[in-house]
């Protein structure tokens, strides 16, 4: 029974290997704070853990319960947020902090969780089988990854793919076989080189059999992303630069920003940059011009250059601030 074997082998390998990591309970213990599995998830979207760990720490350090993150400000939150990417994530965070408090504590089941702001299918479950210990299906790039090969599968379906998870699942301690999962994608049954002869899964893996196992499943080609162009503005006046809010709906939506115009397809007339940088979005990669400014655009601040750190600027602006004094730096010496 391949099911069977492979999920013991799982949660063995989980239980000899397990990584300490400040949202996690120990295996088979009670489960970890609820708080805690739903900031870390949330803060794990798309990120990856070495990334989250300081950030999550300082997080709960600063706001320990739910209560009094849904009494901080937007500002507060956004800020220490900076540099985590996907920002609309943050916003969601607030909302869903606020909503919790609001009714007095979390819904138990993953049902419940998914009408929450910003809890998608993979959290709500991941939540609901780390904390409520539901037999929920938690299903990611790295979870589909590893069943796809266990079972040999190129092309596979998400319901098979639910269904397979399932059937490995235990009764006890569900979020051990949901973490073990996901540990062994990251580390083990990676995209790309797995580390086969590692994995405690290999006797019953069909990819390994098969001696192509990073064939499986097969890639699906990502189209390319489009090109935009933006232009943001440097205003620079005794030691200090402008700085404005970004509308709060919308990609970047209120982080602090370098004043500019809209991000277009076209390519900028000759802009007298003084310096530019890329960075790829989920959806388009942006070439961002910085080019001086006299006069402060809109409403804003004056943040001193060397208090910008505390600004909580998004990784553009940090880049681009960075490049404009990098810049300088060069034509001064
Ligand atoms: Fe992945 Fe290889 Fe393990 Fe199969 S044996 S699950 S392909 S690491």
């Amino acid at each position: 029974m391949v099911t069977a074997n492979a999920a013991k082998q799982l949660i063995q390998h989980y239980v000899d290997n397990f990584r300490r990591l400040p949202w996690r309970s120990p295996p088979g213990e009670r489960p970890p704070n609820l708080y805690r599995v739903w900031l870390s998830e949330v803060m794990l979207q798309q990120t990856t853990v070495a990334t989250v760990r300081p950030r999550f720490e300082r997080f709960v350090q600063r706001w320990p319960t739910i209560e009094s993150l849904a009494a901080a400000s937007d500002e507060a939150i956004l800020s220490e947020w900076a540099g985590l990417g996907y920002y609309a994530r943050a916003r969601n965070l607030i909302a869903c902090a606020r909503e919790v408090a609001r009714r007095g504590s979390f819904p138990t089941t993953a049902a419940g969780l998914r009408e929450l702001p910003g809890i998608g299918a993979y959290t709500s479950a991941a939540i609901a089988a780390i904390a409520f210990g539901e037999k929920a299906p938690a299903i990611d790039t790295n979870v589909e990854r590893v069943i796809s090969r266990l079972h040999g599968l190129k092309r596979p379906v998400r319901a098979e793919i639910e269904r397979l998870l399932l059937d490995m699942m235990p009764d006890d301690h569900p979020g051990d076989l949901v973490q073990a999962m996901m540990d062994l994608g990251a580390t083990i049954c990676r995209p790309k080189n797995p580390r086969c002869v590692e994995c405690p899964l290999h006797a019953d893996c069909a990819a390994f059999a098969s001696g192509t196992a990073e064939a499986f499943p097969e890639r699906r080609r990502r189209s390319a992303r489009p090109h935009k162009y933006g232009v943001a503005y440097w205003i620079e006046r005794g030691g200090s630069v402008w700085l404005v809010r970004r509308p709060s709906k919308g990609l970047l939506g209120g982080m602090a920003a370098l004043p500019g115009g809209e991000w277009t397809r076209s390519v900028p007339d000759r802009v007298n940059a003084i310096g530019a940088v890329r960075h790829v979005f989920t959806h388009f990669e942006l070439d961002l011009h910085l080019v001086p400014r006299a006069e402060p655009e809109g409403d804003g601040w004056w943040q001193p250059l060397d208090r910008l750190s505390e600004a909580g600027l998004p990784t553009l602006y940090r880049k681009a601030a960075e490049a404009v004094l990098a810049n300088n730096d060069r034509l001064a010496a």
